[in-house]
């Protein structure tokens, strides 16, 4: 009795792929999740994701640019999270840039 082996249509792309791709684009310039997202074509979620993996695998060689509200100027320097911010907690402004990731 053969069993099939139970593979997806689409195999899915390999995680360590995704994240070499990352790895190369960031190493050129500085590029938003958003960017990236398009550019290596998947969700700003699953980008974010993977940098969080990076950070940790390169030992703080990913930088980050501060996201900065662009009512009044506040630039979140100390945060910590990778995500954009939703709201400035100077002004509430909900005008914020995206930070932007680098390879050192
Ligand atoms: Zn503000």
């Amino acid at each position: 009795m053969k069993e099939r082996p139970r593979q997806p249509f689409v195999p899915p792309r390999r995680q360590d792929t995704v994240r070499q791709e990352l790895t190369a684009l960031l190493r050129e310039e500085g590029l938003t999740a958003k960017e990236l997202s398009g550019l290596v074509g998947i969700s700003e979620k699953e980008v974010l994701e993977h940098l969080e993996h990076l950070r940790i695998a390169l030992h703080g060689r990913l930088d980050m640019t501060p996201p900065r509200c662009l009512e009044c100027g506040f630039s979140f320097q100390k945060r910590e999270r990778l995500k954009k911010p939703g709201r400035c907690p100077v002004c509430r402004s909900e005008r914020i840039t995206d930070p932007s990731f680098t390879i050192r």
